[in-house]
């Protein structure tokens, strides 16, 4: 396997920002991953995983080796009558694997469609949408530890799932590559779609019992409608999480602000929608220096050919201090920060 040095990320981060990793690897299997991560040990080297780069922001240089994960396969390692466990190289691309899985006539990762990256990078964040979230249907994620070379293997509850959150960002920060998730489907599963505008695309269709590629083809229809393609306008998809707040405060607020939009989070607390808060303070469609807010979704942030993290990032630090400044809510940036400030 090839290592480079001192390579550009452009092309490699969906926000096509710039930035040169100290050294670059593409692994296509898992022995690619051990020898790249044996590479590094010798050279003293951090490491950084990588997928397709949908959630990252390239804030400048990065002292490490960027590894690209890109191993591909799919094997089937269990199945009942109804159920089916398949274990999935993490370089494989997630939306084709959801794709597959509704041709199958599985119904569990349909609202999770047209979600761009790896499947490898997916219980990071534990990606979410239209009221489905991965931890659902994971049985185990495999990695290899980068300090040490040394193979490890999670149950979904060790993952500490939570709301795009896990142990990946907590505990095991930086420590592993992910290699392989293994997901469990099953056919009798009813598909989900409670969440609002899924059930209004379905009904709109006049589909009343959707099956799991109806589903597939509704998130797909209304993602292609709704939201940016970063080919044409890059960005990383929601630039903030939710805030979850104590119902104390959030009712404190919707007697300031009764249009504000909130839903019940359990334990007492309450999520807001970033983009209403964003959008409150008037930043939807601000564009300064290159970078913006798009016009139709105060979530996304775009490059608009600035091409700098820091312009970015000096952006979103604007729009946390306004919104924390009316609404005394502090919101948290989703995507990942690499690299050093120019
Ligand atoms: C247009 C758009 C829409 C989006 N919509 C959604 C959405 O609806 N829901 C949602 O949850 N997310 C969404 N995202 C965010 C993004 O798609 C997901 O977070 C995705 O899982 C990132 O995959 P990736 O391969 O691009 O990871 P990258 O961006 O390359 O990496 C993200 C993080 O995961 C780590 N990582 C990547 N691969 C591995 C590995 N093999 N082992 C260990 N660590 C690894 C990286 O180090 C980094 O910290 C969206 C992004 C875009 C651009």
């Amino acid at each position: 396997m090839h290592i480079s040095a001192d390579t550009e990320l452009a092309t490699l981060n969906t926000l096509a920002l710039q930035g040169r990793a100290r050294a670059f690897a593409r692994a296509e299997d898992e022995a690619g991953i051990n020898h790249a991560l044996a590479f590094a040990r010798a050279q003293g080297l951090a490491v950084v995983p990588w997928g397709q780069g949908s959630n990252i922001v390239v804030a400048g240089d990065i002292d490490a080796l960027v590894l690209q994960v890109a191993s591909t396969g799919r094997q089937v390692i269990s199945r009942d009558d109804n159920r089916l466990v398949l274990r999935v190289a993490a370089g494989e691309n997630w939306h084709r694997l959801v794709g597959w899985t509704v041709q199958q006539g599985y119904a569990g990762l349909a609202n999770l469609a047209l979600i761009p990256g790896t499947v490898g990078a997916a219980p990071i964040q534990n990606i979410g949408a239209y009221g489905v979230e991965l931890a659902h249907c994971v049985v185990a994620v495999h990695g290899v530890r980068i300090d040490s070379g040394e193979p490890l293997r999670l149950g979904a509850s060790d993952c500490a799932f939570g709301y795009r959150d896990s142990i990946f960002k907590g505990e095991l920060r930086d420590a592993l590559v992910i290699t392989s998730v293994d997901i469990q489907l099953d056919e009798r599963a009813a598909p989900d779609c409670s969440y609002p505008s899924l059930a209004a695309q379905l009904a709109e269709n006049g589909i009343i019992q959707p099956t799991p590629q109806q589903v597939f083809d509704a998130v797909v229809s209304i993602r292609q409608a709704r939201l940016p393609d970063p080919a044409v306008q890059p960005n990383a998809g929601s630039f903030f999480k939710n805030p979850v707040v104590p119902a104390a405060q959030a009712a404190a607020l919707l007697r300031a602000e009764p249009a504000m939009p909130s839903f019940a989070a359990g334990n007492g607390e309450v999520k807001i929608p970033a983009a209403w808060l964003i959008e409150r303070c008037g930043w939807k469609g601000v564009e300064r220096k290159g970078v913006g807010v798009h016009a139709a979704h105060s979530l996304v942030l775009v490059n608009s050919g600035a091409n700098s993290g820091q312009r970015l990032l000096q952006l979103a630090a604007e729009i946390c201090a306004s919104v924390q400044a009316r609404f005394g809510i502090g919101l948290d940036i989703e995507p990942r920060i690499y690299g050093a400030p120019a």
